[in-house]
């Protein structure tokens, strides 16, 4: 006999926690499969984010971050710290501390929302029928749905020059679980994942190289944001090496020999450890009955359209899977979308707001449209920017690098894009992905009041500069 659902969500990152919590809220009788286990072969909801991805890293990047302020840094204001060390092993265990708070924090939202949470495989089936697989080695049972919604993720992309290895060469998962900082750290891919794990590594004390095959630092983020992110974590001891293909890696004698060739030919690098951050690809292993009715696109994401409905009527698919940025909010986004248009609602997911973060120090996170994109689609604009060496509140904080980038249509003065290199911008492009919500203009954002002293200042400030009316600098004479 089966057992009938309302919805049965299979994946339980952000995109698939969500909808099925956000289902059982609208009062659907919900089931979330889940086949995740920790490293004790525990089950485990909260997917890769919780898991592996955003969380355990952003403890990692918090941890050194406060390391290298210890230790650089605090002698600048008057603190004397004596000497500052690091407990590899100590830091490791908190952040799985902080990991396991959150994923059972998952359960409780489960458990207090009414969602059945089922660990263990899921297999979409025709006609809306889901094959679960329970972990405990139960049988098989067949579950039968109104609805469906695959949310299975991601996973990371390998590449056949440099195979993964037990514990010297490893992806970002092995990044986060290295029980001493190595000496000599190869990163292959300077992308979101590459520079965030490189840093943390960088920050506790290794030699880190980042070898990346384009020419183009950071091309998705805007120009001049990129060069002088590029400059600072230079600065910072991050070696990136643009143009760079990696053509091998092999474990010799302990140690990782890694090839490349750049434009001056072949090269060999020998480093302790090396980083894979190549990309993350979707993961369809195993999810689709060949009668599911759900189709691939031509990049092997699950198709969908806009309202994240597959091929297939009644079944739904969100996250990474899909196409889009693959980010965890976007997921969330989707994942309570679409639930609710199950429920009758009528939301969607504007994707021209998507926030970008990566979180390096300083953060670098932008919305909208790039000055490169504008110039490419022939818009004009108008451009304000602030440095937070102007801020009252980042000098007063001892953290000064970097800008905000305001960009508003020249016409209607609508904001585009705004693009921010700098302390806690993470928190400050959220203000823009508001105004840009409410179609804000640079004006309307002008006209706001801000906390003084706050770092949201200097946004206010770029978006002053958009109209030349900054007050706490030299506005660029205007034409
Ligand atoms: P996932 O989180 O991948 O969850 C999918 C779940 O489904 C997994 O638990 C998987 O085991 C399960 N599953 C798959 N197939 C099946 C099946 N057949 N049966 C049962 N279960 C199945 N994003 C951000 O927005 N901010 C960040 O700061 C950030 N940092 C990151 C750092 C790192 C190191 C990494 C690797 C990723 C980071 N990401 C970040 C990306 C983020 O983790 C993903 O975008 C997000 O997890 C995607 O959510 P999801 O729900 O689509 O899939
Ligand atoms: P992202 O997809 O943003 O995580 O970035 C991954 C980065 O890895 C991309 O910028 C790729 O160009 C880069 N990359 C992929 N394969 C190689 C390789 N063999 N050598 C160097 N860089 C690579």
């Amino acid at each position: 006999m089966s057992e009938n659902y309302d919805v049965v969500v299979i994946g339980a990152g952000p995109a698939g926690y969500a909808a099925a919590i956000r289902c059982a809220q609208l009062g659907m009788n919900t089931a979330c499969i889940d086949k995740s286990v920790d490293n004790d072969g525990n089950a485990v909801l909260g997917g890769t984010c919780l898991n592996w991805g955003c969380i355990p890293s952003k403890a990692l990047l918090d941890a050194s971050h406060k390391y290298v302020e210890a230790q650089q840094h605090f002698a600048d204001i008057g603190i004397n710290a004596g000497e500052v060390s690091v407990d590899v092993p100590k830091m490791i265990a908190r952040k799985e501390e902080v990991v396991k708070g959150l994923t059972g924090g998952i359960s409780g939202l489960f458990k207090g929302n009414g969602v059945t949470a089922l660990h263990g495989t899921g297999k979409l089936l025709a006609n809306r029928q889901v094959a679960f697989k329970p972990h405990d080695g139960g049988d098989e049972q067949i579950l039968q749905a109104e609805h469906v919604i695959l949310a299975p993720g991601s996973v990371p992309v390998e590449i056949p020059p440099a195979p993964l290895t037990d514990d010297l060469i490893v992806d970002s998962t092995g990044a986060l679980n290295f029980d001493a900082v190595p000496e000599k750290l190869g990163v292959i891919g300077a992308g979101v994942i590459g520079l965030e794990l490189g840093s943390v590594w960088n920050r506790l004390g290794a030699e880190v190289v980042v070898l990346e095959a384009l020419e183009e630092f950071l091309p998705m983020a805007d120009e001049r944001i990129a060069r002088d992110a590029k400059k600072l974590l230079t600065g910072q001891g991050l070696d990136i090496r643009l143009g760079t293909l990696v053509t091998g890696a092999e474990v010799k004698d302990g140690v990782v020999q890694v090839t490349y060739q750049d434009k001056d030919g072949d090269h060999e690098i020998t480093v302790d450890k090396l980083i894979v951050a190549v990309g993350r690809r979707p993961y369809t292993e195993n999810l689709l009955a060949s009668d599911s009715g759900v189709n691939l696109d031509e990049r092997g994401f699950l198709y969908v359209n806009d309202l994240c409905q597959t091929d297939a009527p009644n079944v739904y698919a969100v996250g990474d899977v899909v196409r889009g940025p693959m980010l965890a909010h976007k997921g969330t986004e989707e994942g309570v979308m679409v639930a609710e248009r199950i429920a009758g609602f009528k939301p969607l997911v504007n994707y021209e707001t998507v926030p970008n973060v990566i979180y390096t120090h300083p953060e670098i996170a932008w919305v909208g449209k790039t000055e490169q994109q504008l110039k490419a689609d022939g818009e004009s604009y108008n451009i304000g920017q602030f440095p937070f060496a102007a801020s009252g509140r980042a000098l007063a904080a001892n953290d000064t690098q970097g800008m905000v980038k305001v960009i508003a249509d020249a016409e209607s003065d609508r904001i585009l894009g705004v693009h921010v290199l700098g302390p806690q911008a993470s928190e400050i492009v959220a203000q823009a992905v508001i105004s840009m919500e409410f179609d804000a203009s640079a004006e309307d954002l002008g006209l706001i009041m801000f906390a003084h002293p706050t770092l949201s200042e200097a946004l206010h400030e770029a978006a002053l500069g958009v109209a030349g009316h900054a007050i706490h600098m030299v506005n660029r004479k205007r034409k």
